[in-house]
């Protein structure tokens, strides 16, 4: 099997896939659920429906805020309880639609059935208002809505579409399960994004360490009446980062600031995949997403992969799932190396949710801080070709200039430079942190720009 990867950088942590075995199971429904106006990248969406109201599942009960927003549905039928702040995973107030869950009825026009639709629609203009209209967005990490990114600007072209199968973060088992398990599904969704995009170039890119997923998807693609690729991918972390599978798969650099379709490249996740499948095919909102239950103080009986209803609450879960284990010193939405820990378990699950991590004490437990060795590793480490030792003293310093010209705003916090760092230094922390400053002068200069140039008109 040849492999392929990035050129620089990466690491190889343990891959920690406890929960490999563990199919889906479908999570039942709780009594309340809160379904959050800001699950998506961009503008917050707005509450079309009323305190009182009765909503079905798959119902609209929220529209985009935007141009870069999307969508939201009911998760469930029942009745409207409140609309109004409520805390997200961080602590921060977002507005929330709090739905007394009352049963399962769903809207008309959804096809329920496990039957495989692989007639795609002949009309791109009507597949992009579907995906639109079901509240699809990326469901990789960045939540971006899918029918903007799947409509690139006039000028560029999209020459390959590369579904990321990859699942790079330890314990994560999420998207292997759907790939074993809605491996067709997934197929006829890249498909559908191909039609979209012009019938380029598709690829699923897939790690290594999940051969049974590579067979799975060729097998399937075997099958299907479509030409796409399946292309089992080094396992190397981060190898499902969008620049780094565009490298891999294209040997193509995006530059600083670009996007993949500068380079003629459109990234979409494997669930992403499943979800267009689901909009375009079956009608149906996106209201359901895989999730895994792991880490490294849980039994294997305890490890579980749910399909979740968006909007229940990430303490349900854990609770369903046995409670949180005893000896989990942190609890983390996402994988280890990218995750967010999370600060208040009682946040409900967004589009975006993958996991609750319990990691233990020795396992998150860092060395005391001490002073940079000059050692390199974290440079060698950096999948994006960074200075991560040199962006921790610029952003000491406060030099916001020279942060930029060192390109910390191409940062991708990845973790690869804290990961490596033998001097225990918070490198991914102050990295982030000196993002967040390069991309403030960045975002200035641009906005100061535009406001000159409209005074000239
Ligand atoms: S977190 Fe940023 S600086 Fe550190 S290795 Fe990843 S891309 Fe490089
Ligand atoms: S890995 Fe740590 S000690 Fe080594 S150069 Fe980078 S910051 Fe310094």
């Amino acid at each position: 099997m040849s492999k392929i990867t990035f050129a620089i950088g990466g690491v190889h942590p343990d891959d920690a896939k406890l929960s490999r075995n563990c199919a889906i199971e479908v999570l039942p429904l709780p009594q309340t659920m809160y379904v959050s106006m800001a699950q998506h990248l961009g503008a917050p969406a707005k509450p079309i429906v009323a305190v009182g109201d009765k909503v079905k599942t798959g119902q609209v009960i929220a529209e985009p805020g935007g141009f870069i927003s999307a969508f939201v549905h009911s998760p469930a039928s029942g009745t409207v309880k409140s609309i109004g702040p409520r805390k997200d995973l961080a602590g921060n107030p977002v507005t929330h639609i709090e739905i007394a869950v009352e049963g399962d009825e769903w809207v008309e026009g959804v096809d329920l059935s496990d039957t495989l639709v692989t007639e795609i629609p002949e009309e791109r203009q009507a597949i992009l208002d579907k995906i639109k209209a079901c509240g699809v967005v990326g469901l990789g990490g960045a939540t971006f809505p899918t029918h903007v990114k799947l409509n690139p600007a006039p000028g560029s072209v999209a020459e390959c579409l590369i579904l990321n199968g990859a699942e790079c973060e330890p314990y994560l088992t999420s998207d292997f399960r759907i790939m074993l398990e809605r491996t067709k599904e997934i197929v006829v969704g890249a498909a559908i994004m191909q039609k979209v995009l012009g019938g380029c170039r598709t690829v699923i890119g897939i790690e290594e360490n999940k051969p049974e997923a590579i067979e799975a998807m060729r097998k399937a693609v075997a099958e299907l009446p479509y030409k796409i690729e399946v292309l089992p991918l080094k396992k190397k972390y981060p190898q499902g980062g969008e620049k780094q599978l565009i490298q891999a798969v294209m040997h193509r650099e995006v530059g600083s600031g670009g996007l993949p379709i500068s380079v003629g490249a459109v990234v979409q996740n494997v669930a992403t995949s499943l979800a267009v499948y689901e909009a375009v095919q079956k009608n149906k909102p996106l209201i359901t997403n895989t999730l895994t239950v792991t880490g490294n103080c849980l039994p294997v009986e305890k490890q579980h992969n749910y399909l979740f209803r968006i909007g229940i609450p990430l303490s349900y879960i854990a609770e369903y799932a046995g409670g949180v284990p005893e000896g989990a010193a942190k609890l983390i939405s996402g994988g280890p190396m990218m995750g967010r820990a999370i600060a208040n378990l009682d946040a409900a699950t967004v589009k975006g949710s993958s996991s609750i991590l319990y990691l233990s004490e020795a396992s998150t437990k860092r060395g005391q801080e001490s002073l940079c060795i000059r050692c390199g590793r974290c440079t060698d480490a950096c999948p994006m070709g960074l200075e991560p030792y040199l962006l921790n003293r610029l952003y000491k310093a406060g030099d916001v200039a020279a942060l930029e010209a060192n390109a910390a705003q191409d940062c991708i916090e990845c973790g690869c430079c804290l990961y490596s760092c033998p001097a225990y230094i918070p490198l991914l922390d102050r990295v982030r942190q000196a993002k967040g400053m390069a991309m403030a002068a960045i975002r200035a200069r641009a906005a100061a720009a535009k406001a000159a140039a409209e005074a000239k008109k």
